[in-house]
């Protein structure tokens, strides 16, 4: 998947949980989580030099990574969410910051493996284990990724839109 697609649907899992539990407003600034779990959604991708993430600031991070992987191993599994969570908390508690964000990192990172579920090549989620799970029922790049971007973006405008104008203050 590209990753704009990535981005916008970590941005609709968040904000359907922001819904959800109306409680995380508590703890957390909705606008912090959305920018959060939309970086993190971009990093599984570090296993690959020309993805997004890997052009931009993390290329030497990404050389690192791409040794020790092919595209969709490990950084694409339950195992890479922990050990990158992991890390994230790591960096949280180090700074004295506040460590419940990696909960949004967390959301972030595995909403990245459940759309690139979507498609046929599929996702190692139980790495090392071989077997690749997935519903190919979009292909990156295509007419359907664009149009299943264009369906996300919409939600997640419309949601923002009812929130606010309702004034339910749920999501931002
Ligand atoms: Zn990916």
């Amino acid at each position: 998947m590209m990753h704009t697609t990535h981005i916008a649907f970590s941005i609709l899992i968040t904000m359907l949980l922001y819904i959800a539990m109306p409680n995380l407003k508590s703890y957390s600034s909705p606008v912090l989580a959305y920018i959060l779990a939309g970086f993190s959604a971009t990093l599984p991708d570090i296993d690959h030099p020309k993805s997004f993430i890997s052009r931009s600031y993390f290329l030497p991070i990404s050389k690192i990574v791409e040794a020790t992987t092919r595209h969709r191993g490990w950084t694409h599994s339950i195992f890479g969410t922990l050990i990158f969570t992991l890390i994230f908390l790591t960096i949280l508690y180090y700074f004295s910051l506040s460590t419940f964000y990696a909960f949004f990192f967390f959301v972030g990172y595995i909403s990245h493996l459940i759309s690139d579920s979507l498609n046929p090549s599929g996702v190692n989620w139980l790495w090392p284990k071989k077997k690749r799970y997935g519903i190919g029922v979009i292909r990156t790049g295509s007419k359907a990724e664009v149009v299943f971007q264009v369906v996300v973006a919409s939600l997640v405008g419309a949601i923002l839109a009812h929130d606010l104008l309702n004034g339910y203050g749920r999501v931002l």
